[in-house]
């Protein structure tokens, strides 16, 4: 039992805004009310919100372990130290598990989504965020470029098509379906570094187009009552121009929910005339269909300057990429399912193209007028590490330091943003409390997160307050995770296990007549032996399939 008492509370999902109110915490989870003799917190002076919840990043699977083995430098010149209570790893852009936990911990998150796991690593995947601790989980599984599905859509079987969308979810214990650049992966296979560029184009022996992929698979998420809608990484990813190609997927989804993901990497524009090495932003365009679309949400993918690590299942892409990497460069394909690539790359402020995507980030939240559907992101560790939150809040929250910032960065490209234009915007902590808890909490429909209401989990995260925004979210007071306290006074109390979240969609049996063939014929894999059973999951919660309303603002 706890108390914490007296603090400046922060629960945007209740309309709480800096209210001075306790709170108390019972069994792990918020309540009304405790006895008096609980132990307490005192949190005069400071801010008191619920843990993070990030709703897109990579921290485990098979191509987030390729990444960590390409990169030994990384290691080496981050060793996170092994305490009394905390296991050792190591960080870089992409840390061992233990350290993914421990620092998302630490920087008072206490809840991620793991964004994109093949299928086939759903197994592996859910050992490692197994290894992850303190911090609960979940994962998006790729179908999009999955040949069975594409089968079963081209022949117009749509009922044994969203069946089979159901099974592969329970089979893979995924929390929701992911698209990444629907159609490449054939294209890329069919034909040297081929890539689809437009959504009405056919992708390559098949009957089907990009625009009715991702309409199909929109309408069965919808039609399944999935909790977050279909994950959506459009095509033509970082491609000059490529703002129209967003969007054009979003007027897909046709009032029905869809979230689009870093949508930063997909709002550039072109100038005529020029050549595509000198895209612009059309952030304006973008932040002005999604602020209009209450059925659309979307996380911003925000870059931040220095090492990343680029690290997608749009095999194209990073193919595109490497170029600019200019070092290590891997490329995989994955059976039937998807294909993947990984650059280690840095951002540089006095580059044109980095500096105008750092813009680009830093406009769509500025111009957002509906925190609760564009939330906070860098697409960990693609735009940037998690560790830079800190940094990009501050951004957010102050504009002096945006307008210091700003004149570092090459000005050619600042001119072709509209950042110049936003600079009066401020967030205010409960904005922030919105697009890094409330909000994202909401569009995954997790009804137990993201706020501090009776019946929350009681993850709950305290700031001493400070002026300086980055100093104050790079180092909480406290975090408590299911009503343990975990850090206190910025440290280590105890270790934590998180817990792994997943969907279950009802399905009907006898689609496991129409995979199993498939297998027998085209995997390496038995299909008896392909779904993940319960015992790789441990501490596990089912997130029931229900028909929500669309995650709007309030
Ligand atoms: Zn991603």
């Amino acid at each position: 039992m706890l108390r914490i008492v007296g603090g400046r509370v922060y629960d945007p999902a209740h309309g709480v805004d800096g209210a001075i109110q306790d709170v108390c915490i019972r069994d792990g989870q918020v309540v009304a009310e405790v006895p008096p003799e609980a132990k307490r917190i005192d949190a005069r002076g400071m801010v008191v919100m619920p843990g993070g919840v990030d709703i897109h990043c990579h921290i485990a699977g098979s191509k987030v372990n390729m990444a960590r083995k390409v990169q030994p430098e990384d290691h080496r010149q981050d060793v996170h130290l092994r305490t009394r209570l905390t296991r050792s790893g190591t960080g870089g852009s992409v840390p061992s598990t233990f350290t993914t936990g421990y620092r998302y911990a630490g920087l008072g998150y206490t809840t991620a989504m793991e964004a994109a796991v093949t299928p086939l690593g759903a197994r592996s995947t859910l050992e490692e965020l197994q290894d992850t601790p303190v911090i609960d989980k979940g994962f998006y599984v790729l179908v999009g470029n999955n040949v069975l599905l594409y089968r079963l859509l081209q022949e117009g079987r749509r009922d044994e098509f969203r069946q089979a969308l159901a099974w592969w979810l329970s089979a893979t214990k995924a929390y929701a379906p992911k698209l990444v650049n629907p159609g490449s992966d054939e294209m890329w296979k069919g034909q040297r570094n081929a890539n689809v560029t437009l959504l009405d184009q056919p992708i390559a022996s098949f009957d089907l187009t990009p625009r009715k992929v991702i309409a199909a698979f929109i309408e069965a998420g919808n039609d399944l009552g999935l909790p977050h809608p279909v994950h959506i990484h459009c095509n033509n990813l970082g491609h000059t121009g490529n703002f129209e190609t967003t969007l054009e997927t979003m007027r897909i989804a046709e009032g029905r929910r869809a979230h689009i993901t870093h949508i930063q990497f997909h709002s550039y524009g072109s100038v005529a005339g020029k050549s595509a090495d000198n895209p612009t932003s059309r952030a304006r365009d973008i932040a002005e269909y999604v602020n209009t679309h209450p059925n659309i949400s979307a996380d911003v993918g925000a870059v931040m300057f220095g090492r990343s690590t680029s690290m997608t299942a749009d095999a194209p892409l990073a193919y595109m990429l490497r170029r600019f990497g200019g070092g290590k460069w891997v490329n995989v394909d994955t059976e039937m399912e998807s294909g993947c690539g990984i650059t280690p790359f840095t951002y540089q402020e006095r580059v044109y193209t980095n500096a105008l995507q750092w813009a680009i980030g830093l406009e769509l939240f500025l111009l957002s007028t509906d925190p609760w559907r564009m939330v906070f992101s860098t697409d960990h560790p693609n735009g940037g590490s998690f560790m830079s939150y800190p940094k990009l809040i501050r951004l957010l929250m102050d504009r002096e330091f945006r307008k210091q910032e700003m004149a570092l960065v090459n000005q050619d490209a600042l001119g072709h943003s509209g950042l110049g234009d936003c600079q009066q915007r401020e967030y205010s902590l409960y904005e922030i409390a919105i697009i890094t808890r409330a909000g994202p909490a909401r569009l995954l429909g997790l009804s137990s997160k993201g706020h501090l209401g009776v019946g929350a989990d009681a993850d709950v995260t305290i700031y001493d307050e400070d002026p300086d925004k980055e100093k104050m979210f790079s180092t909480p007071r406290y975090v408590i995770k299911a009503g343990e306290l975990v850090i206190e006074d910025h440290e280590f109390r105890i270790d934590a296990e998180g817990q792994v979240f997943h969907v279950a969609p009802d399905y009907d049996p006898g689609i496991e007549q129409v995979i199993q063939p498939f297998f027998e014929d085209f995997y390496t894999v038995q299909f008896s032996n392909y779904p993940v059973d319960l015992s790789y999951l441990h501490h596990h919660q089912v997130i029931p399939t229900t028909h929500q309303p669309a995650g709007t603002g309030s």
